[in-house]
């Protein structure tokens, strides 16, 4: 079975409709993100349905969490080679992705692969977190902040918050670790102005558990925040 066919098969499962449009674009991405891996290194996960499965399956899962309308926008920080951005902004044409990263060698991969996916909603953005959260440009901009395997959830908070406009949210992809790391947040969130909206747990088909916490941005983050990433670092909230 081919990466589309073993998603189209488990997705319905799920609720998951998975379009001739999107169904293209993911078999350009499954495609390419194999050609990319042999040349750096962009994800563990190589096999077909570890792809299927564990990438698309598995940041689709995202638009059961989130009510996604046209026109609004999303960051995805620490996107690493589109995941789950690229996934997203492939599903949902008429929202704005901005993919961020620090490592400028897997957003060439992934420019390269969204061009050739012919997804258009995308921005790219080379920067550590902690910075282009300074920034007016990208600050309270978003609708959504989402992250997938980039920090414990206490310093992601930090990176991701400044980012998301007051009323928004920031969906974490986490594993089975979600409730301590919450436990572990409590002094994060109310610092910079989040609060614990829903835990969304999901079973992946061959029994991986997920977890999508979903942040919603109840006050305006102090401009202290994010501060510089080796304070982050040796001192997290
Ligand atoms: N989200 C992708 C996924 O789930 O496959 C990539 C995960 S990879 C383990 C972590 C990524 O986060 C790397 O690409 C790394 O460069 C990026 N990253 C880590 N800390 C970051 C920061 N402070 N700002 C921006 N990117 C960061």
């Amino acid at each position: 079975m081919s990466i589309i066919d073993i998603l189209k098969a488990n997705a319905t499962d799920y609720g998951i409709e998975i379009n001739q449009d999107l169904a293209e674009k993911l078999e350009i991405y499954g495609r390419l993100l194999k050609e990319w891996n042999d040349k750096i290194n962009l994800t563990a996960i190589k096999d077909d349905e570890g792809i299927a499965i564990k990438h698309f399956l598995d940041c689709l899962l995202v638009g059961k969490v989130a009510e996604f309308k046209d026109g609004m926008s999303i960051i995805d920080v620490g996107t690493g080679a589109g995941f789950p951005g690229l996934v997203i902004a492939a599903a949902y044409p008429n929202i704005n992705v901005t993919l961020l990263d620090s490592t400028g060698k897997k957003l060439k991969a992934v420019e390269n692969m969204a061009e050739e996916m012919g997804v258009k909603n995308v921005k790219i953005v080379h920067s550590r977190a902690e910075d282009a959260g300074k920034s007016p440009e990208f600050r309270e901009k978003y609708d959504f902040a989402t992250a997938r395997a980039v920090a414990e959830l206490r310093v992601l908070l930090e990176y991701t918050l400044p980012f998301v406009k007051k009323g928004g949210s920031f969906l974490s992809l986490k594993a089975a670790t979600a409730k301590e790391e919450i436990d572990g947040a409590g002094n994060s969130l109310k610092t910079l102005g989040g609060k614990i909206d829903s835990i969304n747990d999901f079973t992946l088909p061959g029994g991986d558990t997920r977890a999508i916490i979903n942040v919603k941005k109840i006050s305006q983050t102090s401009p202290k925040y994010p501060r510089p990433s080796a304070q982050i670092a040796k001192k997290p909230l």
